[in-house]
């Protein structure tokens, strides 16, 4: 059974763009406004108007009235820092994070956590990027897709893919998942091993809403089961290039020991060469998919066998997937995915005044 959540209308203080790029604050940084508008954003307005090419799937019949179009988010991109109202950045990150032919509910839900993480990070500067909001690298913040480039990976597949993408967005205009009337850690990966892992058992702190729960329809997933075969030597260079004083001796099978894992099954820590290493750190050095991994060890190398794609914790998109295709809407499945989180709605903002 799904856990059953209400959808509950908060007001929640978000700081949106505290002065950054405000007044004189903005010299020398690149704006850029993503959507149909080409008016500065003081004077935007909700277009009325079919812009002459087609963006994000815009047909001209959209209301485009939206509380995520009051609000904006600085955004750190390969090109440099941008400056997007929060439906235009979320339509980037569903792209660049899920596959558009995903089921509608699973697109949705996907959009809600992607929007949930923006406010919570809008609500922390990271000294990783402290000009910035939020960034487009997925090891640190969110992937991001751009619009052109997306043009060109779909083809004559864009605007079908570009309008699932942008209703995922729209349809859920302005809501968020919340804890006890804030904005959750809403993060999310593709496939998990087909249990979800606590956010204390991989990186350390516990949240509430982060706990584990059973994923299922997995196998779906393409990099659900995965392989890494090492010889000794590969081995044997990548662990002494990442700890020198490692003692390894000639046989691998003694390399290996004390593996402990989480409850969900994934390794939280192990001894390599008498060195503790933890599950994070094996994936990171030996490229694995996930730190649910077996080793095999022989005279002649190491295997390692992967089930799930990422860091396991708060909602797989594959398990999204497949309790979509089970007739489940998107509030159902994050609700299940964020233990004891609600839907909640964001407060209409005013357009800001200091842009
Ligand atoms: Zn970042």
């Amino acid at each position: 059974m799904l856990a059953c959540c209400a959808a509950l209308v908060v007001a929640i203080a978000v700081p949106v763009l505290i002065g950054i790029l405000s007044g004189g604050g903005s010299e020398g940084r690149e704006k850029e406004i993503y959507g149909p508008l080409e008016t500065p954003p003081s004077d935007a307005a909700v277009p009325t108007e079919a812009p002459e090419e087609p963006l994000w799937g815009w047909d001209g019949e959209m209301d485009g009235a939206s509380g995520d179009f009051n609000r904006w988010v600085t955004v750190l991109l390969d090109d440099g820092l941008h400056w997007m109202r929060l439906n235009y950045y979320l339509y980037g990150v569903i792209a660049g994070e899920m596959p558009a032919t995903f089921p509608e509910e699973a697109l949705k839900a996907q959009a809600v956590a992607a929007r949930t993480y923006t406010l919570y990070k809008q609500s922390r500067p990271t000294s990783a990027h402290p000009q910035a909001e939020i960034c487009g690298n997925s090891a640190c913040c969110k992937a991001y897709a751009a619009e052109d480039a997306l043009r060109e990976r779909w083809g004559e597949d864009y605007m079908t893919h570009a309008k699932a993408i942008r209703a995922a967005v729209d349809e859920t205009d302005g809501r968020i998942m919340t804890y006890e009337d804030e904005p959750i850690l809403a993060v999310f990966h593709s496939t998990s091993s087909g249990i979800t892992e606590r956010a204390a058992d991989v990186w350390g702190g516990d949240l509430p809403y982060l706990q584990s729960v059973p994923s299922t329809g997995e196998e779906a997933s393409p990099r659900y089961r995965a392989k890494v075969e090492l010889s000794a030597d590969e081995c044997r260079e990548i662990l002494l290039a990442a700890y020198p004083d490692m003692r390894l001796s000639e046989n691998p099978k003694e390399w290996f020991s004390g593996v402990r894992r989480s409850e969900a099954g994934g390794v939280t820590r192990l001894r390599i060469g008498g060195v503790r290493v933890t599950g994070g750190e094996a994936r990171r050095m030996f490229g694995l998919n996930s730190t649910n991994f077996t080793i095999s060890a022989t005279q002649d190398g190491v295997v390692f066998e992967t089930r799930g794609f990422g860091h396991g914790v708060g909602m797989s998109q594959y398990g999204a997937r497949a309790l979509a295709l089970e007739g489940k809407g998107y509030e159902e499945i994050l609700c299940w995915y964020y233990t004891g989180a609600v839907l909640s709605v964001l407060e209409e903002t005013e357009e800001r005044s200091d842009i």
